[in-house]
């Protein structure tokens, strides 16, 4: 394999795992539980990172959580990654956005932010995230606008989770975007990882409802004068030639490849590295799996390692070689009924449903949990 060809452009850093909400589907929440022993990564730790990912050409890192903005370096973290051309993002879920952050992180050291929302009202959003929560980060978005002005020099976000609570009114998610006057939003559909698996009869939506939802996404945001961006994390190739087959145009909406191991990948906040979320100790199934098909990454830690070694060491290197010898997901039935396959396990799913021994793990999971959408056993 020609690795020149593969470098980690975008890394996905959980800042930490520390938080100061409790959301119902939090997918770190895990982490928090007591009894578990994470460090985060020190300032001195994370600027030695920045320097290493720097000289493999990575363009951006995006500060996730946790909630990013509890570390207190968050701000000089970003003014080191400007100063080495990487730009910095940061997903947060808004609660300590207050004016004088909004303006630095706009004005000062640019950084672009995408704020959480889990409903597009009171109600659904604080149901899942906590009492306040909604108008809280509603005001952070407000205030990130207002201080971006009309420079764009930052791009000014929200993450949306499609849930139970909020399925019968998505469109409302679409309406308030163009209220708040943000450049682009991200939708994705609950999954049962993390917190969520508890709330999973509570949070889940009937996979079957995901293509009619999407229609109604569809419909309202191209006949309506929407400003900002759209992706639909959801969105997978087998969907798209539904739609495209129905007629509907997809043009103004991004579409979502996964390019763990490829051209991206996740650290979390203990500096462990791995292809993808949904290949780390997020999903403990998901790294069974690899395990049994040779693939260890348990030493894969910037504590131990350079990045480069890391990047280019043979856990990595078989990843790749695995996700590249084999088809695209869309051949899979499975998959494309597979919550996970909708956003980064593709294309993780695909090597580990076909052949070897222990390769219904993954979906397993999902299969004998009685969490996922199968109705017979994973063939
Ligand atoms: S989903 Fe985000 S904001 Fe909510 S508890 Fe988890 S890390 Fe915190």
């Amino acid at each position: 394999m020609d690795e020149v060809l593969y470098y980690p452009e975008l890394v996905r850093l959980d800042a930490t795992w520390r938080c100061n909400l409790r959301c119902k589907h939090c997918q770190t929440g895990m982490f928090r539980e007591p009894g578990s022993h994470y460090s985060d990564l020190s300032t001195e730790e994370l600027e030695e990172l920045f320097k290493q990912l720097s000289r493999l050409g990575t363009k951006q890192v995006g500060f996730l959580g946790g909630e990013p903005l509890l570390r207190h370096d968050l701000v000089s973290l970003a003014r080191t990654l400007h100063s080495l051309g990487i730009r910095p993002s940061i997903t947060s879920n808004g609660w300590l956005i207050n004016d004088r952050i909004a303006y630095v992180l706009t004005q000062e050291v640019p950084v672009d932010i995408a704020v959480s929302l889990d409903g597009p009202d009171h109600s659904r959003h604080d149901n899942i995230r906590g009492k306040g929560s909604f108008e809280r980060a509603v005001k952070a978005l407000q205030r990130l606008v207002k201080y971006r002005g009309r420079s764009r020099t930052v791009l000014i976000g929200i993450s949306a989770v499609i849930h139970r609570y909020c399925q019968s009114n998505v469109t409302g998610y679409l309406d308030l975007a163009n209220e708040l006057g943000v450049d682009y939003m991200v939708m994705a559909i609950v999954h049962p990882v993390g917190t969520a698996k508890q709330y999973w009869d509570e949070l889940s939506i009937d996979q079957g409802q995901i293509l009619p939802l999407t229609r109604t996404i569809l419909k309202y945001f191209q006949s309506g004068e929407f400003s900002f961006s759209l992706r639909l994390n959801f969105l997978t190739p087998a969907m798209r030639d539904v739609l495209s087959g129905e007629g509907w145009s997809l043009g103004g909406i991004a579409p979502y490849y996964d390019r763990a191991g490829l051209y991206e990948c996740y650290v979390q906040c203990d500096g462990r590295v791995f292809p993808s979320q949904k290949i780390s100790e997020m999903v403990p199934e998901a790294l069974a799996s690899a395990a049994h098909l040779g693939l260890d990454f348990s030493d894969n830690s910037i504590r131990k390692k350079s990045m480069q070694a890391i990047w280019f060491g043979p856990s990595f290197e078989a990843y790749r070689r695995l996700v590249l010898s084999k088809v695209h997901i869309a051949n899979y039935q499975s998959c494309q009924r597979c919550p996970f396959s909708q956003s980064s396990c593709f294309p993780t799913a695909v090597p580990f449903l076909e052949g070897a021994p222990h390769a219904q793990d993954f979906c397993a999971y999902l299969y004998n949990s009685g969490l996922g959408p199968f109705r017979s056993k994973v063939a």
